[in-house]
């Protein structure tokens, strides 16, 4: 295998679709949430800053003028402050329109950064990062081995935001099952409240085979959601979001039955409307035969 070429499954958020994804770490540092295979087959490791260099070289001499770039993998903030901001220069150096660098960041990733490695990250462009909250609720994140509380996502978030670094939040409906939907929706919601991210986004959740929660869901002791209770469950979690300032909403992922996006709080009524004629009108949802393969 080249040396430039990016090792194991290559994932990012929708929005980084036109980023130029730089891998700086393989894996995931956590890797043991309990609905998530993608790191199943990696072994989590840094990649060695002369690699992540050749690749800046060879993009900068194809596309000098790329102005976002996304920092895979799967929670790439776990790396040093210090070799951080290597890249963070080396990627300045080579693309002089550079506007933004992305990251997946976990909670302890976050939090063992101090207020000022933060805003040194932010000084040298690091503009967004996304964290997957998946559930406001600590039992549904201690089953699912989520490794934090949704307080430290919260402070996490916060942190980060202190920095001027946006963050973009993920839940994931269905994953308090039928048991916990009303709580997974309603905890969820207040912790998006306390964090007021720029954005937001809703997934679905998909069972995987290879997971542990997918080997729960075949010993019939997880039940995935109908469509309908998926929707009653992000209708819930939208009625209580009470965001301050501006939060674009989106639930475009594959993942989802029905999406809808906008800002909030403005367009939460109208959000909630097309939820209801998704509610009133199963023809409008996404087929749900890819939920459990
Ligand atoms: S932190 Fe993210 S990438 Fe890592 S195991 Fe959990 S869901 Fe997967």
């Amino acid at each position: 295998m080249s040396e430039r070429q990016h090792q194991g499954i290559v994932i990012r958020p929708p929005s980084e679709a036109g980023s130029f994804l730089l891998q700086v770490t393989y894996g995931c540092s956590h890797n043991r949430c309990a609905f998530c295979i993608t790191y199943n087959y990696t072994k989590f490791g840094v990649r060695k800053f002369e690699k992540v260099k050749g690749d800046i070289e060879l993009a900068s001499r194809y596309n000098p003028s790329i102005r976002r770039v996304f920092l895979c993998d799967g929670d790439a903030l776990c790396l040093s402050t210090d070799e951080l901001e290597r890249i963070l220069d080396c990627l300045d150096e080579h693309f002089p329109a550079l506007e933004r660098v992305g990251i997946y960041a976990n909670a302890r990733d976050i939090l063992t950064k101090s207020p000022e490695e933060l805003a040194t990250l932010r000084s040298k462009k690091l503009g967004i990062g996304y964290i997957g909250l998946e559930s406001g609720n600590d039992e549904i994140l201690e089953g699912m081995r989520k490794g934090a509380t949704a307080r430290e996502m919260v402070q996490a978030v916060r942190k980060a935001q202190d920095a001027f670094i946006d963050m973009s939040v993920i839940v994931l409906l269905g994953l308090g099952s039928n048991a916990m939907s009303h709580q997974h929706a309603l905890d969820s919601a207040t912790a998006v409240n306390q964090m007021n991210p720029r954005y937001l986004s809703a997934l679905t959740l998909m069972l995987l085979p290879g997971t542990s929660l997918y080997q729960k869901y075949r010993k019939g002791e997880f039940e995935i959601m109908n469509p309908t209770s998926i929707l009653e469950e992000l209708r819930l979690f939208l009625e209580n979001l009470e965001v301050e300032g501006e939060c674009t909403f989106r639930t475009n992922h594959a993942s989802n039955y029905l999406p809808i996006g906008g800002t909030l709080p403005g367009d939460k009524e109208r959000m909630l409307e097309v939820i209801d004629r998704g509610l009133a009108d199963s023809s409008l949802l996404r087929p749900e035969s890819f939920r459990a393969l």
